[in-house]
């Protein structure tokens, strides 16, 4: 049957063929000629997860086949989301290492597009934790570790799914001992006290800016800083009954026209305004997934949808790139609310996203200008010898991206995807021509 999918960003839908494997024996059985991509529950912004050909969805494929609760070390199929995961290590005192805004993730699109959090300046990307995953591709069922099948394991991390269907990962848990979170929340007043602040929390646990994208002149940059330790609390077992409670859910679109230019300003203002310094305890659900609140928030951008836009730089150029980029912003008064900058600590390695330094992403409402500002930010991610993060991106041209993410180009990968099936494509890699 044809499906319209959509990325989480609601712009475009494709149509498209799916196939919903139940198990190991349907997945390896899944068409072996078709060009194919899978999907695990769409939070990627564009079209990353969808091939009109077929697409082939994992959140059937969600059962946790290991967790060993001493060592601190779970393996669990591709489909499992984060919310189920943490449903069962956090009981045992045990936290995913890196955790990224949402928790209706799929363990398969973590490891295709190599997740970061607020604590990549402690622990790096999702790769840094991982011991092992299983891929189906055109040469089987392939077990891939650092030694196994090495290659294979370094590229399908972070590889976007085009080297094949992740069929299960395992990685190494962080030990916690409270479900609660100690977050201090302090101001800054431009982009230089922003970023000074940034690397000042460089020794919590975790640390992400929120950025006013309303504000000009000497108060560009000015933003939220929350920064956060997990507290200790001795032979306390973790109740998990503050991830499972209802939220509330968004049942249709709001009219475009709501997201418009001067709302969006103004939600900034009044955002900034209202928030003071403070210190406080808060529950990990309030800490990492503020988004999550609303389930199906997307839909607030109405019919038209919103495109998201990430980038990164080395620590070098950043000042300079995301302020050029807020001034890009400011003077066509392109506004977004929800613009976050985060500090990368470990450079990206094969094909994974982030230079050692700052990323900043935007979620911009798909305003009349916004395709030439867009073309503009690209722009300044090339002269700052940035990268963008293909999850979010729907839209970046083939030619601008081969200036950026250039080892997705690079003829070892594309002898790497002719070994294991050059099948696994999905309407991105086919637009940015991977
Ligand atoms: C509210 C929100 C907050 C977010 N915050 C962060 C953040 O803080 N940090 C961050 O890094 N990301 C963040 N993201 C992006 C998100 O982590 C990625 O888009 C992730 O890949 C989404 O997982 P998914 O299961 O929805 O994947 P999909 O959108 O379905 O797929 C994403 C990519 O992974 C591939 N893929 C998925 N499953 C498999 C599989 N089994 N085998 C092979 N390839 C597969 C797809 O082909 C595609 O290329 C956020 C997204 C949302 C909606």
């Amino acid at each position: 049957m044809d499906f319209n999918l959509y990325g989480w960003g609601r712009t475009k839908g494709f149509i498209s063929k799916i196939s919903e494997p139940k198990n190991l024996k349907e997945l390896t059985k899944v068409s072996k000629n078709t060009k194919l991509i899978a999907r695990g529950y769409g939070r990627s912004y564009g079209d990353s997860s969808i091939q009109n050909k077929l697409t082939v969805i994992t959140k059937n494929l969600n059962a946790v086949i290991k967790f060993d609760s001493k060592k601190g070390i779970i393996e669990a199929e591709s489909g499992c989301d984060i919310k189920k995961l943490l449903n069962i290590v956090l009981p045992k005192n045990w936290i995913l290492p890196v955790i990224p805004g949402s928790k209706f993730i799929s363990l398969g699109g973590m490891v295709a597009s190599d997740v970061h959090g607020k604590n990549h300046h402690n622990e790096g990307s999702f790769r840094n934790h991982i011991l092992e995953i299983k891929v189906i591709n055109d040469k089987g069922y392939l077990i891939c570790n650092k030694i196994k099948n090495k290659d294979l394991f370094n590229y399908t991390i972070g590889g976007m799914g085009l080297t094949g269907i992740i069929y299960s990962c395992k990685f190494k848990l962080k030990k916690i001992s409270s479900n609660n979170i100690f977050q201090e929340t302090i101001k800054s007043y431009n982009l230089k006290d922003t970023i000074k602040l940034i690397k000042k929390s460089s020794s919590w646990d975790y640390n992400v800016a929120w950025v006013d994208t309303s504000s000009g002149g000497n108060s560009i940059g000015r933003s939220i800083v929350f920064r956060g330790n997990h507290l200790k609390n001795k032979d306390k077992s973790i109740n998990v009954e503050f991830l499972n409670k209802k939220k509330i859910r968004l049942l249709f679109n709001f009219p475009s026209w709501i997201m418009n230019k001067y709302v969006i300003k103004l939600l900034n203002s009044i955002y900034f305004i209202f928030q003071s310094n403070s210190k406080k305890e808060i529950n990990l659900e309030n800490f990492f997934f503020q988004l999550d609140k609303i389930h199906s928030w997307n839909l607030v951008y109405g019919n038209s949808g919103f495109t998201s836009y990430q980038c990164s730089f080395p620590q070098k150029t950043s000042y300079q790139a995301i302020k050029t980029i807020l001034q890009i912003l400011n003077s066509n008064k392109v506004f977004s609310f929800v613009s976050v900058i985060k500090s990368l600590g470990k450079g990206s390695r094969f094909l994974s996203f982030g230079k050692k330094g700052l990323t900043v992403v935007f979620d911009f409402p798909n305003y009349k200008n916004l395709k030439k500002v867009l073309v503009a930010l690209d722009d300044i991610v090339i002269k700052y010898n940035g990268d963008i993060y293909l999850v979010k991106d729907s839209r970046i041209s083939q030619k601008n991206f081969s200036k950026t993410n250039i080892n997705f180009k690079s003829k070892y990968f594309k002898l790497l995807r002719k070994k294991y099936g050059k099948r696994f494509n999905s309407i991105q890699s086919t637009r940015l021509g991977i």
